[in-house]
């Protein structure tokens, strides 16, 4: 007899085991089903509410999974052996109640019982999103999470580059782009999507390109028209998170004014020379905790004294922060982690290297998403400059 089928021997004899059907009514009891098969193997269906728990993560994980040293539990393989040894282990690190369903998951599917496909990451999206999967935080099924999520991007310029770069790269499913203008030499100083051979090209292309060489995994959908009151809505309602990298007030209004209507959070940065600010408007996050945009601005000045359309000097890599933390707050929002910067504005000041955080207050007599605010229609202020994205 070889070693192995000796220690098999040993294993039957000191492991009970019972069969798929046994196991099913324990677990209807409160018994915990731990399926130990491999995610390639989980992909081809898995037991109904089975906590999935890789062979090689179960000394590792199952303690935070199940604290509880006293919970039956019924241990799941293909065939009935890998489960024996993943039983003997966790008999080892303290579970008092382990047996190991005999014939596995094969029998368990044979015989008819009830299995769900749970969706799972495949080998190319292990090894990419590898960090990701290191964190519990994220872990497998905040990684779905991201790919299933969709984010539209206003603008592909300095606020844009750097948010779609790292949202494309952390592996958000669906990246929408909306910008109406082409590639300039002079946008290239902060605009990092873009490149000088693709000067004169529309940005939404440029940014494709780049973003599909990045992470062909990801899917982009261009926009190339300037946004207004009679498509933000279509092009709005197909998004999770709405990230605002436009300049010019009344897109930033129309933005405020569709993001509330529609309850879809608004990542909202803006930056000057060597100044930005990020807040998260999503007022309906937490019993009403944060705000919107006309809170803190009722309504845009008027055009006779808005800044003039003369261009303004930026610190090429003052967007590339602000955009960054506008891709942080997005993931954030998305995977339901920390505190996101809602109620706050969160402030860059490049010359002090200092940030600020700052209380952002609702206002209840706001029009647009005050107690008592009902939606009167957008205005579709005038555009005082050409440019859309910072
Ligand atoms: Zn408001």
């Amino acid at each position: 007899m070889k070693a192995k089928d000796r220690r098999l021997a040993e294993l039957k004899r000191s492991i009970p085991e019972v069969l798929p059907e046994e196991a099913l009514a324990l677990q209807k009891q409160g018994a915990l089903l731990l399926d130990v098969r491999e995610a390639d193997e989980v992909a081809g269906g898995s037991p109904k509410d089975a906590l999935r728990m890789g062979r090689g993560f179960l000394e590792l994980r199952i303690e935070e999974a199940v604290p509880e040293l006293d919970r039956p539990l019924l241990v799941m393989c293909a065939g009935g052996v890998r489960s024996l040894f993943a039983a003997e282990t966790l008999k080892q690190l303290g579970y008092q109640n382990v047996k190991s369903v005999a014939g596995g998951f094969n029998r368990w599917k044979n015989n008819g019982l009830p299995f769900d496909m749970p969706r799972v990451l495949d080998a190319d999206a292990r090894e990419r999103y590898a960090r990701h999967l290191l964190l519990p935080e994220v872990g497998e099924a905040g990684q779905l999470k991201l790919m299933a999520s969709r984010v539209l991007l206003i603008g592909a310029g300095g606020l844009g580059s750097p948010s779609a770069l790292y949202l494309a790269a952390a592996g958000v499913g669906t990246l929408g782009l909306v910008d109406h203008d082409v590639v300039d030499r002079s946008n290239l100083q902060r605009q990092i999507l873009h490149t000088e051979a693709r000067i004169d090209a529309p940005k939404v292309a440029s940014a494709r390109e780049a973003l599909e060489s990045l992470n062909p995994r990801v899917k982009i959908v261009g926009y190339e028209t300037r946004l207004d009151s009679s498509n933000v809505e279509e092009i709005f309602s197909n998004y999770d998170v709405v990230v605002d990298g436009s300049d010019n007030l009344p897109t930033r209004y129309l933005i405020n004014d569709a993001c509330v209507k529609l309850g879809i959070p608004n990542i909202h940065a803006a930056v000057y020379r060597f100044e930005g600010q990020i807040t998260v408007f999503w007022p309906g996050y937490e019993k009403r905790r944060g705000g919107c945009y006309r809170c803190m601005f009722p309504e845009p000045p008027p055009p006779e004294s808005a800044p003039s359309c003369a261009e303004i000097g930026v610190l090429g890599v003052l967007p590339g922060v602000l955009g960054i933390l506008q891709a942080v707050e997005t993931i954030k929002v998305l995977l339901g982690l920390g505190d996101p910067l809602v109620g706050k504005m969160l402030y860059y000041d490049a010359l002090q290297g200092a940030f600020n955080q700052f209380k952002l207050a609702r206002n209840a007599e706001c029009r647009v998403c005050g107690d008592n605010a009902s939606f009167n229609g957008y205005d579709d202020y005038a555009q005082v400059c050409n440019s859309s994205s910072s």
